[in-house]
């Protein structure tokens, strides 16, 4: 690629619709979109940033600078970090019970959205596959009790309810594979195959590569980030001291405890294990709070 670009035309803004290890795909605010490289060795860029690019040829750019990001969805382990999404407001986990439900995946979920104080809805797909969904039930009423929307749906039937919930967010769907994220996004927006063609041939990839991150304009408010399927997601980046910020239930009792550096593990009169015995809190989120300070990962 010829990036000998003009330095007489000033950068202009955009927002990464696709990314694709360090190609992108920007879209200006005429609707045009640009396939664009990164300048220098600027570390990711990342689906929903907003960019200034040069402009080359031929639909060809160089993303000068990213804007400030209000919000970053990333996961990470001890070698290193996956940029998922920027500037989201609202984090849609889609779970399922075929082929399994994934507690311990949830609960990292909820911890990386309330880490970036942003919104979480708890989509629960293929509840027509009612034996399964039903033997679920019983561990997901934990999730409104503590203040989440649990929404129950089926894909193959009828999304509309999940609609609603997207309006006026950038959001971005996560998923373990399987859970029917790609069916869901392909009933939300019917054109999605055929934007993933587009996205693919301009960034000249397999239209079969799954790696990439995609957004989608629902209309002039509501947007949705489709990730790749994940199955692990790492929280190594988020500090033991703001891990029990994760937990929206523990939230009363945080500063509470005897100890003001108190990690809740089994320091004595800590507030969190007080109001796990006054059953305010439930264990098994507590089992989880500790494990991820433990594994730290
Ligand atoms: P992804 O890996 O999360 O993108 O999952 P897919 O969208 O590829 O779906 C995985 C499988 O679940 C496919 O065989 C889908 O047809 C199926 N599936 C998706 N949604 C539903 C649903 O609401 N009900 C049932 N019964 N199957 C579904
Ligand atoms: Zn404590």
């Amino acid at each position: 690629m010829n990036l000998e670009y003009s330095s007489v035309s000033p950068p202009i803004s955009g927002q990464i619709v696709a990314a694709f290890g360090r190609q992108y795909l920007v879209e200006m605010a005429n609707g045009e979109v640009l396939s664009c490289v990164i300048r220098g060795k600027k570390s990711g860029a990342v689906c929903g940033d907003n960019v200034k690019v040069k402009y080359i040829s031929g639909g060809q750019g160089v993303i000068e600078t990213i804007s400030p990001r209000s919000t970053l969805i990333y996961r990470s382990n001890t070698t290193c970090e996956k940029l998922i999404a920027s500037n989201v407001t609202q984090i849609i986990i889609v779970i399922s019970a075929v082929p399994s439900f994934d507690e311990e995946f949830v609960t990292r979920c909820l911890v990386a959205a309330e880490n970036q104080k942003i919104k979480a809805l708890i989509v629960l797909n293929k509840i027509d596959l009612v034996e399964p969904t039903r033997s679920i039930l019983p561990s997901l009423s934990l999730y409104p009790r503590i203040g989440y929307s649990l929404l129950k749906i089926s894909a193959k039937n009828d999304i509309k309810p999940l609609l609603s919930y997207l309006k006026g967010h950038l959001n971005v769907m996560i998923g373990q594979s399987g859970m029917g994220k790609s069916t869901l996004i392909n009933t939300i927006i019917p054109d999605a195959d055929r934007a993933t063609d587009r996205i693919s041939s301009a960034l000249d990839t397999g239209r079969h590569t799954t790696t990439h991150a995609k957004l989608y304009h629902l209309d002039e408010n509501t947007h949705i980030i489709d990730s790749p399927g994940i199955q692990e997601f790492g929280l190594y980046h988020i500090c033991n001291k703001d891990l029990a910020w994760g937990f929206i239930e523990f939230h009363p009792y945080i500063g509470k405890c005897k100890f003001s550096n108190c990690l809740h593990i089994n320091e004595p009169d800590c507030a969190i294990e007080r109001a796990i015995k006054e059953n305010k809190i439930d264990p098994r989120r507590l089992r989880f709070y500790r494990k991820l300070v433990i594994k730290k990962k």
